[in-house]
């Protein structure tokens, strides 16, 4: 590869690991980030960091963990970024539909492309992986559009962390290097905390209109997610939904008790 690649778009992903249990895997995954180009990584409530081991396997890497941002939820390690893929080894339930690992990483990169209106909003994504020992949660992938397999051995699937991080680096880097990626629309996309926002909304007029019992919330709301995850809502959709969800809530509208 040639210093003339387009690689700018790869400072606008965050890689985002949450609650990992061990420092030597935040160096190792600081290292695999700077091999192929990235810089930008997120810890989510690391157990131990900073440490000696994280430094040590991160090696000439230790500028990536010095620069490392270390957030208390998931959900304020995504403020800012307008599409989210989430790592996981094994098929959900009721995630959306997954990616391979080389479709994932091309349409991350697709949705970090420059794009032609002057003055657009430069969109970040991130990738989020999840503990070493148990994965990512439900509600972790609750925040991700779409899930992210790395083809493997179906008996034995689990990378570790750094393994898993790098492979995801590289085919990042592959992505940014190959032509022909189209850009993302001109529309700005809806943030994470815009969307969030919104199905908080959707909650409260869903429970608030009788629809959905609160005593069961998780099962709807989490089918709701996987819909609205399919598309990519534009910032302007999600004020609609939210005129429209506020409307609703008006008390002409409320369930007669
Ligand atoms: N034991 C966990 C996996 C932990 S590996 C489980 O069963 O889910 C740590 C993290 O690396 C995972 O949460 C995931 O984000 C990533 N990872 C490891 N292997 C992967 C694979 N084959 N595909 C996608 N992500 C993987």
């Amino acid at each position: 590869m040639n210093s003339a690649l387009p690689l700018e778009p790869l400072a606008r992903i965050r890689i985002v690991l949450s609650r990992p249990s061990h420092p030597g895997n935040i160096g190792a995954a600081a290292r695999a980030m700077k091999t192929m180009g990235l810089t930008r990584l997120t810890l989510v409530a690391p157990k131990l960091f900073p440490h000696p081991d994280a430094e040590a396997r991160a090696s000439g890497a230790v500028d990536v963990l010095a620069q490392a941002v270390v957030c208390a939820t998931l959900a304020e390690a995504l403020t800012g970024t307008v599409l989210v893929a989430g790592m996981s080894a094994r098929r959900r339930d009721l995630a959306a539909p997954f990616r391979w690992a080389r479709e994932g990483a091309a349409e991350l990169l697709a949705a970090v492309q420059p794009r032609s209106q002057q003055g657009a909003r430069m969109n970040e994504v991130a990738l989020v992986f999840g503990t070493e020992a148990a994965g990512l949660s439900n509600d972790d992938l609750a925040l991700c559009h779409f899930p992210v397999m790395i083809p493997a051995n179906p008996e034995y699937s689990s990378l570790n962390l750094g393994s898993a991080v790098q492979l995801m680096c590289y085919e990042l880097r592959l992505a940014a290097a190959s032509p022909g990626l189209p850009p993302s629309s001109d529309a700005d996309l809806a943030t994470t905390e815009e969307i969030e926002g919104f199905h908080e909304h959707l909650e409260r007029v869903a429970v608030a209109s009788g629809f959905l019992d609160p005593t069961q919330p998780k099962r709807l709301m989490h089918r709701l997610r996987r819909l609205f995850g399919r598309v990519r809502l534009e910032h302007d959709e999600v004020s609609i939904l939210r005129g429209l969800l506020t409307t609703v809530e008006k008390p002409k509208y409320r369930k007669k008790s």
